[in-house]
């Protein structure tokens, strides 16, 4: 989401009259994409502002922007501005005005906006030449009880059906051909009478592109229509990312992801019995408080029993103003890390056999 985001806004610069530069020792403006997902991500961008002193105007964007807000300015006295993800449209209005003088303390935040223009998605800028991200809704309303996406990006929009289809059209005529569709949650796109399954069928059938994909799949609305669609649609990645988080229904329970483990291993049954030779990845927090040992071997057993292809595996990062942030968080940072190193280990090991195995099957 915030590659897509960071070319929104190369995107609107570039048609501002800036020029992107290759390197950041040619720039005058430096803006920083942030997420706040996890704290560790939060840091390195600190560090990296940090590290720039003088005379170059320093921006902050994206999700630590919605966050931080003018606090920011607090924290490095070297950020200019600061622009949340619904309002990055703003980004050449706020330079405009520091440029122009009329600001003395050259210092704006604008984080107020709780929609994005839709022109800012039609601005032709992809960095990759064959292969485009395409945002089809904005934000989450889910509140899984660890994650800071629903505050600092808003409830889930959709983006009209017309102008998904639109910018799939004039990114194939720029000479994409692949497309990845992306949403925090794209089971549950429904605008203009159109489904997620509809849209992927209409996006299929787009002439001139030859490979199309999606992330994010939440378990609790995936269903069996999906699983028919990525078997059925030939461009389709056979491919599904669908996070598990953890294998215990304790936990699963105070993430509020709104499914148990019977439930997830139900639908992968579907998933393997619908799509033949699918792969299938996950995401995994662990050390989520109160987690005990018992329920993190629960998590390594399921892992071993799915066999994932692919994990990415995180370690629980408490965000404020979360309902997990007001958990006891009793776990040693010594435990969190013993527990991610091990299932890392054991993930490893899965996905070398399968990669091993799925290479010798297609030998
Ligand atoms: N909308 C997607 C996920 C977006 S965030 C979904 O629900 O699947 C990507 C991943 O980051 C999540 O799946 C989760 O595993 C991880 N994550 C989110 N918040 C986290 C936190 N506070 N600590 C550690 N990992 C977190
Ligand atoms: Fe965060 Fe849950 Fe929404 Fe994913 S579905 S963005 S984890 S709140």
């Amino acid at each position: 989401m915030n590659v897509r985001d960071s070319e929104l806004i190369c995107g609107i610069l570039k048609n501002a009259g800036y020029k992107i530069c290759a390197s950041d020792k040619e720039a005058d403006i430096i803006i920083f994409n942030t997420c706040s997902v996890r704290q560790h991500a939060e840091d390195r961008v600190w560090s990296l502002i940090g590290s720039y002193k003088g005379s170059k105007i320093i921006g902050l964007a994206g999700c630590m922007a919605q966050n931080y807000k003018e606090r920011a300015f607090q924290r490095d006295a070297n950020i200019s501005f600061v622009a949340g993800p619904q309002d990055i449209y703003k980004i050449p209005e706020i330079l405009g005005k520091l440029s122009s003088g009329e600001f003395f303390e050259r210092k704006i935040w604008e984080v107020d906006s709780s929609q994005r223009p839709e022109e800012i998605y039609h601005t032709g800028f992809f960095q990759d030449k064959s292969h485009a991200y395409v945002v089809i809704s904005e934000g989450c309303s889910n509140f899984c009880s660890y994650c800071v996406v629903p505050y600092v990006r808003g409830p889930l929009r959709h983006r009209k059906n017309k102008n998904i289809l639109m910018e799939i059209q004039e990114a194939i005529a720029g000479g994409i051909s692949k497309i990845t569709l992306l949403g925090q949650n794209v089971n549950a796109y429904h605008e203009d009478g159109v489904n997620f399954t509809k849209l992927l069928t209409q996006v299929n059938a787009l002439e001139g592109l030859k490979e199309l994909g999606f992330f994010t799949s939440h378990p609790k609305d995936a269903n069996i229509e999906l699983f028919q669609a990525i078997n059925d649609l030939g461009k389709l990645s056979k491919t599904l990312h669908l996070p598990l988080q953890s294998g215990a229904d304790r936990i699963l329970k105070l993430m509020n992801r709104g499914y148990s483990v019977k439930e997830y291993l139900a639908l992968i049954d579907s998933y393997r019995k619908i799509v033949k030779n699918g792969l299938l990845t996950t995401d995994i927090i662990v050390g989520f408080p109160s987690e005990t040992d018992k329920e993190f071997k629960e998590t390594c057993g399921l892992i071993k029993k799915i066999g994932f292809n692919a994990a990415y595996i995180f370690k629980y990062s408490p965000r404020s103003g979360t309902v997990a942030a007001k958990l006891a968080d009793l776990l040693t940072k010594e435990e969190k890390e013993g527990r991610h190193k091990k299932i890392l280990d054991l993930q490893r090991r899965i996905s070398n056999k399968l990669r091993a195995k799925h290479k010798y099957a297609k030998a």
